[in-house]
């Protein structure tokens, strides 16, 4: 057990959450009120079209961004109000990132690129939790390699390793197989799975993937910067005719669009807080 987690089980809260991006007409309304509680010991996706607000979400649920109002808890802190400091303290040791593009540093082994996030928080790692996550990664004969030496798949494992290491409260993943083909992004998907399963973690997913969200045992629908349904149990099939039926209910005239095709938003949103995630800055 982490003995981290608030007794009522929940990972992370959001409770009416509003991002506004800019001022005055121009404003961008991406979260518009979303409440949502994410049961620790759970694998969750996040999915909605294209600038629906899933990486926004993710990055206030994260401390990686500010909201402009609303509350977040993780585990029993209030983010709301901490100071930078605090936040920095807690993303280092309460939160476990995974990006799209990996985000390992390419002078350093699979075993340096794992060990930074207790580095930068000067502490070590507990040897039972090393060798479990390692262990869980099959990745121990890789473990003096450099990202170039590995392949896609085997660094998103490095990159999921980095973020197990610190026993986090909460993984957040942000389109995790996206430059992954689909069979290395079977294998990652696996990973995360078996974490949550075996390993008691918590997993919150971003995806624009049918395929990928029905790995979880939860999906959050957003839509237009607010909360659109959830589906327990989610199939590829399940989760496509939910995201089919949104968005013909937001476009009634038109047929409907969802599709697992990338957009450039999905692709190119959150370059720098990628940065702050590990650097604190
Ligand atoms: P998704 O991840 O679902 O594609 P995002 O959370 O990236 O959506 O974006 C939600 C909305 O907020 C979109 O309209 C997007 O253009 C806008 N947005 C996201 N980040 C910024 C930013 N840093 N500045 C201004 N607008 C932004
Ligand atoms: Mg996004």
């Amino acid at each position: 057990m982490k003995g981290k987690i608030a007794p009522a089980g929940i990972a992370v809260a959001a409770t009416d959450l509003v991002k506004v991006y800019g001022f005055g007409p121009t404003a961008i309304r991406a979260l518009d009120g979303v409440s949502a509680e994410f049961a620790s010991g759970e694998f969750h996706a996040i999915m909605g079209p294209s600038g629906s607000g899933k990486s926004t979400l993710m990055h206030c649920v994260a401390g990686l961004d500010a909201a402009t109002s609303g509350s977040v808890r993780i585990g029993d802190r209030e983010l709301t109000g901490l100071s930078d400091k605090a936040l920095t303290r807690l993303r280092r040791t309460s939160v476990g990132f995974v990006f799209q593009s990996f985000n390992l540093l390419p002078t350093l082994t699979a075993e340096q690129n794992i060990l930074l996030p207790l580095e930068l928080a000067g502490a070590r790692p507990d040897p039972d939790w090393w060798d479990t996550v390692i262990a869980a990664t099959g990745l121990a004969d890789r473990l003096s390699h450099r990202p170039a030496e590995m392949s896609g798949g085997q660094q998103q494992r490095v990159a999921c390793a980095r973020a197990l290491i610190t026993k986090p409260d909460v993984v957040f993943a942000d389109e995790p197989t996206g430059n992954l083909d689909s069979r290395a992004g079977a294998e990652v998907l696996g990973f995360l799975r078996s974490c949550v399963s075996k390993l008691d973690q918590t997993v919150i997913m971003v995806t624009h993937d049918p395929a990928a969200a029905s790995y979880a045992g939860r999906v959050l629908f957003l839509a237009d910067g607010q909360v659109a349904g959830e589906l327990l149990g989610p199939t590829p099939d399940t989760v496509l005719d939910h995201l089919r039926r949104a968005s013909d209910q937001l476009r009634p005239d038109s047929p409907a669009t969802a599709s697992s095709s990338s957009s450039p938003a999905d692709r190119t949103s959150g370059g720098a807080h990628r940065a702050r995630a590990w650097t604190g800055e």
